[in-house]
């Protein structure tokens, strides 16, 4: 199966919008027209028009961090999916930092899922297990959990319009990469397993599944050497354009 890799940066909560339409310019002139590789920026909703803007008739595509399910109504600072689907084609679903800091579940991760598929937008869910749950080797249990919550109640068409990573939380932002073996056997078995199981073996065969956590320049050739990774969510190294256009041209070669 031919998927071509997908890196995506999560710009999580940084750049004021003046900040992040410079980093936007650097990488459309960076990687703006590169082939073989699909580039979706994440910056927070209010750099979303800015950002939008810039990369418009570029190959960048532009994603959201968060939705709410509802389409509208009193939920005080949420933003629903219509809302975003004029703005933007991705959005990040159920990262570590919703579920930890902001009550997440996977109940409401299968629900945001939901809203953004109904609104043709492409989820980017992501799973993975804690340092404490990695500890007491729970990563199987977890990580299959996830994906089954995630998936639950989807059809096979839903199900190929998402895109999955998998971030373990104790990779994410600590500099603690996982390895690209241990990472490529988490989600040969409990991601692409599990769509198998519930989506058939083309399906699973289909889905691009990205690997996040501490990615960057040095690591990215290691990730995207395993067979079941197709690319990447990125973070910190996601608001440096330099190593953020390096691994974006790692993954486009590596799979070339
Ligand atoms: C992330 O935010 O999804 C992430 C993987 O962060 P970092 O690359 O900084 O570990």
């Amino acid at each position: 199966m031919n998927r071509i890799p997908v890196v995506a940066g999560n710009w999580k909560m940084n750049k004021t919008p003046a900040e992040a339409a410079e980093l936007a310019r650097a990488l459309v002139s960076a990687v703006g027209g590169l082939l073989g590789v699909e580039v979706v920026l994440c910056p927070p909703f209010v750099s979303l028009h800015v950002v939008g803007e810039i990369v418009k008739g570029t190959r960048i595509g532009l994603g959201a961090q968060n939705l709410h399910w509802e389409k509208s109504g009193a939920f005080t600072g949420e933003v629903s999916a219509p809302m975003l689907a004029g703005w933007c084609a991705h959005v990040i679903v159920g990262h570590s930092e919703r579920r930890q800091y902001f009550g997440e579940t996977d109940q409401t991760v299968n629900k945001k899922a939901k809203a953004a598929l109904a609104h043709k937008l492409t989820p980017i869910i992501c799973v993975g297990e804690t340092l404490s749950e990695y500890e007491a080797g729970e990563t199987s249990e977890v990580v299959t959990r996830q994906v089954w919550q995630a998936y639950a109640d989807l059809n096979r068409d839903e199900a190929e319009r998402t895109l999955i990573a998998y971030e373990p939380v104790w990779a994410i932002g600590t500099g603690k990469a996982a390895t690209g073996v241990g990472a490529n056997a988490v989600i040969g078995l409990n991601i692409r397993g599990i769509i198998a199981d519930l989506f058939g073996s083309a399906t699973a065969d289909g889905l691009r599944v990205l690997y996040g956590g501490s990615v960057t320049p040095a690591n990215i050739v290691e990730f995207m050497a395993q067979p079941d990774i197709d690319g990447g969510l990125v973070g910190g190294a996601s608001l440096k354009a330099p190593d953020f256009e390096a691994i974006v041209k790692a993954a486009a070669q590596a799979k070339a």
